[in-house]
């Protein structure tokens, strides 16, 4: 691997990027998409290796540039197959990426920051606090980590991620440009051509960003409402007050609008037992999303240590899906997977470095309640999904 602090890193380089910066360094743009291959389809540690470029390139190249991975911390794996790295990035602070299998399809789920500004009740990344945004390089460097670490281990599975989620740490429209070309890296034949329909980046709900992910970008999208009402969204999800769900119900249709083809929303609902269960409330989510396209997410509560909250229960879980159900909605259930790792979904700890003051917070909130907390070293959660269809 080439490392070096003060060396442009160009791993996380869209095409368009890095095309620009071979035509400052006087070279062809067609350079770019040679780096690309060897960078994002060979997965090379060094230039050195770049052998359809010139020597004199290639020594010029390992003065001003790198090709810079996070380091991995640590690796767990489930005996459900599910894997979780623990990610170092740049700034010393630790990310988690979670790799669920499901038959041929394996779903990589990435972080797109250190920790999480918005502080969503039932969210044990937002009682982290918030410590930096990722790189476009730590973000895409996770995938490129997770596809040579599948490789090494399962040769001959033939495409190992071929979905990959938002879903990690991080509110993904904080991080705006980074996530952008990490984005159009994943979907770029010359990156790691994931289709549009298989990359979603899942949103709390930062209203002005869908606009502009809008100009720029045609990925999936995933919203998490996690309520039906204002009232019940504004303690859940506490950017609802500023952006509240009529807001971001326009800015979802709005969105689709400009995919121009068929193509839906997903929903996340977190299923709180007494909080977002009831009958009601399924009837008013179903009366809410009328008329967009879109299928409903469920998700059990997944709980943490300090939390409140509890999981649904199996009677409450079923009741709603079928009031759903009968609204003739789009549904998924996501089951647990990677629990023996602690790899269950959107309890992701990763090691933050707070720069809110929350994070000291909830721990003073655990020692007054005798909370015992696992070393974060094997205690990071993430947030991992096993779509289960049912209609
Ligand atoms: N910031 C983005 C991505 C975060 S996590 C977003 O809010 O969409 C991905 C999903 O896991 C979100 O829908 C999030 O609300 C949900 N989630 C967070 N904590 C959870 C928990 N303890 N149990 C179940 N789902 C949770």
């Amino acid at each position: 691997m080439i490392t070096s602090g003060s060396r442009i890193n160009l791993l996380g380089m869209s095409q368009a990027k890095l095309m620009q910066f071979f035509q400052e360094l006087g070279e062809k743009s067609f350079r770019a998409q040679q780096v690309m291959k060897w960078i994002h389809h060979e997965g090379v540690q060094s230039f050195e290796e770049m052998t359809n470029l010139s020597k004199a390139l290639r020594a010029r190249l390992n003065e001003c540039a790198e090709v810079r991975e996070p380091e991995v911390a640590f690796e767990k794996i489930s005996k459900d197959g599910t894997r979780k790295w623990l990610v170092r990035v740049d700034n010393g602070s630790c990310v988690e990426t979670v790799f669920i299998p499901q038959g041929k399809r394996g779903t990589l789920c990435i972080s797109s920051q250190v920790g999480c500004a918005l502080d969503c009740s039932f969210c044990s990344t937002g009682k982290q606090g918030f410590s930096a945004n990722l790189s476009a390089a730590e973000i895409v460097g996770q995938v490129r980590m997770a596809i040579r670490s599948l490789k090494e281990t399962e040769p001959d599975r033939e495409r190992a991620v071929s979905n990959v989620v938002f879903m990690g740490m991080g509110e993904p429209l904080l991080n705006f440009d980074n996530v952008v070309d990490a984005v159009s890296l994943i979907m770029d034949d010359l990156g790691y051509g994931i289709s549009k329909r298989r990359v979603t980046l899942s949103t709390a709900g930062v209203v002005p960003a869908i606009y502009e992910l809008a100009k720029v970008s045609d990925v999936s999208l995933a919203v998490s409402l996690h309520a039906p009402t204002d009232e019940l969204r504004n303690e859940l999800v506490p950017i609802n007050r500023k952006y509240p769900i009529a807001q971001l119900i326009e800015a979802c249709q709005h969105y689709l609008d400009g995919l121009g083809e068929h193509r839906a929303i997903t929903i996340e609902y977190t299923l709180i037992d007494g909080i977002n269960d009831q009958p009601e409330h399924a009837r008013q989510l179903a009366e809410l999303l009328k008329g967009l396209e879109c299928k409903i997410n469920l998700i059990p509560f997944n709980p943490f240590p300090g939390s409140d909250y509890k999981k649904v229960s199996d009677a409450n879980l079923e009741q709603f899906q079928q009031i759903l159900y009968k609204r003739d909605c789009r549904i998924m259930v996501r089951t647990t997977r990677g629990e023996d790792i602690d790899a269950a979904c959107g309890q992701l700890v990763g090691q933050v470095n707070d720069r809110t003051g929350r994070s000291a917070r909830h721990q003073r909130r655990l020692e007054a309640k005798k909370v015992q907390v696992m070393p974060l070293a094997n205690d990071g959660f993430s947030s991992s999904s096993k779509g289960k269809h049912i209609q």
